[in-house]
């Protein structure tokens, strides 16, 4: 094979092109992996969104911020008294861009170490699976390849007369870099991002108030969850207002001045910055030209089937470019899913098992089909619920807000979906995700063994509460 014949060229090293490629070397096939993004100092960030101004940065502070919370407000009841608390925002995110980096270069470590060809530039897909390649600091060439898998991931929506600059007005990027605490942090858009910021600055002492489009909370959950999540965060301060139709943002004086109405009135409110979060959209411009085969959906997404294929012979696309839910493990599985069929393996992967997770305090995370989808779909169901306030390990760890929810098929008791909110739920929702992988039913989790005191114990109950049999609660 010449130089610039590659079995397989992935376009974009997010979660999904980087574990895909990282997947068809460790199977023999000569990989060629581009991804443009570069960090502060200039050198390549791997990683993508997720890595760079995604999941990992907004954990790293939630967690800081975390940790400021609890202790000026909940270490008391424990016994331990502190005094003089203070943060040092400039750490906090010395501290995240640590992180950041280390995990770049542990990507191009493994880069290495599976022999893969990283270019750090842009890739242009044209006819016949032959990729303009475009370094950062080189000239342009064209490679080919048997396959070429495009994973260029996502880019925010904007909205209407309300410009970014990421100084004032934010997106996810700027939201990342905030160098000290705003007095007043206002946020477009209730969804995930605006929960997990607002979340961050609230903790740290910003006044915060989301402004959401709709006028449902959280849509995806259903009403009893939604409301038990919406009632947590207003005990936190976070001043959430539904339904607002925001209709500009000016920056004056270094203040960002936001006009909205309510459906009634006209409303103006004054930020130190303003966050917009109202969703994200494929990042297709300009990365496949008009002969190369690959169609694109109205909404921009690549036109995919089941098994991830576009239009074009031997052409790929997964992760935030495609439809489906945009999240890291779904774009990572879908790399993997389609480096194994191209090995001539049976890749795989279940969108109807995908879970969410909310990051905030309690935790909101889900898996599966909620009470609304299953009635639209004509499916009679049963659910279990269980409060973590009647579990003893979220009492004796301080912290037992929030209830899970199971709901399993009537007739079969399949288990059909889960919503928990509380704390931990991110690492609690994999054994539902596990159950529904091998098709278990409310019952399986009902009988399973569940170390006390844990708050698994509250699936374990809500699972016996399908059948009105929970022991710790009244049925
Ligand atoms: P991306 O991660 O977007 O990677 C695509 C890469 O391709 C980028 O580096 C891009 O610069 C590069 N690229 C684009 N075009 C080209 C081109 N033509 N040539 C070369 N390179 C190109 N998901 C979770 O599961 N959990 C979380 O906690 C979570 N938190 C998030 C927090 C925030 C603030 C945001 C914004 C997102 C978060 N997400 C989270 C979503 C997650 O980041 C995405 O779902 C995930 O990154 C998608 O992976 P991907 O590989 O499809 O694309
Ligand atoms: P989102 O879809 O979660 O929320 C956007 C919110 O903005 C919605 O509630 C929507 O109704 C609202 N909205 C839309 N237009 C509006 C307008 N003009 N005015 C006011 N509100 C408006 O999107 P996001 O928060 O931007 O996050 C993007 C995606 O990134 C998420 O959907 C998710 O896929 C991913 N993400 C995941 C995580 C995680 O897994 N923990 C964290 C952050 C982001």
């Amino acid at each position: 094979m010449a130089d610039n014949e590659f079995d397989v060229i992935f376009i974009g090293g997010g979660p999904g092109g980087y574990a895909g490629a990282i997947r068809t070397a460790q199977l023999g096939l000569k990989t060629l992996l581009i991804d443009d993004r570069q960090g502060e100092d200039g050198k390549p960030a791997p990683g993508g969104t997720c890595l760079n101004v995604g999941c990992i940065p907004s954990k790293a502070l939630l967690d800081s911020s975390k940790h400021f919370h609890h202790i000026q407000h909940d270490y008391t009841e424990h016994g331990i008294s502190t005094s003089d608390v203070s943060i040092d925002v400039d750490k906090m995110l010395t501290r995240k861009r640590k992180v950041v980096k280390q995990l770049n270069s542990g990507l191009i470590q493994l880069f290495k170490a599976n022999k893969i060809e990283f270019v750090n530039g842009r890739g242009k897909l044209f006819a016949d699976r032959q990729v303009e390649v475009t370094p950062n600091d080189g000239d342009k060439y064209t490679a080919t390849a048997k396959n070429v898998v495009l994973a260029a991931g996502s880019v925010p929506f904007s909205i209407p007369n309300v410009e970014v600059d990421n100084e004032h007005i934010l997106d996810n990027v700027g939201a990342l870099e905030i160098p000290e605490v705003p007095e007043r942090f206002g946020v477009i858009g209730a969804g995930v991002i605006g929960l997990e910021m607002g979340s961050v600055w609230r903790r740290l002492g910003s006044e915060v108030v989301l402004l959401e489009a709709v006028d449902d909370f959280l849509p995806v959950l259903d009403r009893d969850m939604a409301k038990i999540a919406q009632r947590e965060f207003k005990k936190q301060g976070l001043d959430i207002r539904m339904g607002c139709k925001v209709s500009g943002a000016t920056v004056d004086d270094g203040k960002v001045r936001v006009s909205y109405t309510d459906g009634k009135d006209e409303h103006e409110e004054v930020f130190d910055k303003l966050l917009v979060a109202v969703g994200r959209r494929a990042a297709s411009d300009g990365l496949v030209a008009d002969d190369s085969g690959v169609t694109l959906t109205d909404r921009g997404q690549v036109e995919v089937d089941g098994h991830c294929r576009t239009k074009a012979e031997g052409v790929w696309a997964i992760g935030d470019l495609v439809r489906g839910p945009m999240l890291a493990h779904k774009a990572s599985e879908e790399g993997i899913a389609v480096a194994e069929t191209l090995a001539g393996q049976a890749g795989h992967i279940n969108l109807d098992t995908v879970p969410w997770v909310i990051y905030t305090d309690p935790e909101i995370a889900w898996v599966g089909r909620n009470e609304s989808e299953l009635e639209d779909a004509g499916v009679e169901y049963r659910v279990g619920t269980f409060p973590f306030a009647a579990t003893g390990r979220g009492l004796a760890m301080g912290n037992a807000s929030g209830q899970v929810k199971i709901i399993a098929d009537a007739e079969t008791d399949q288990l059909l979906g889960c919503q928990i909110i509380g704390a931990n739920a991110s690492e609690l929702i994999g054994e539902v995700v596990v159950t529904m992988e091998f098709h278990g039913a409310a019952e399986d989790l009902a009988r399973i063994v569940h170390a006390h005191p844990t708050l698994s114990e509250a699936i374990h109950e809500a699972a016996l509460a399908v059948d009105k049999r929970a022991i710790h609660k009244a049925n």
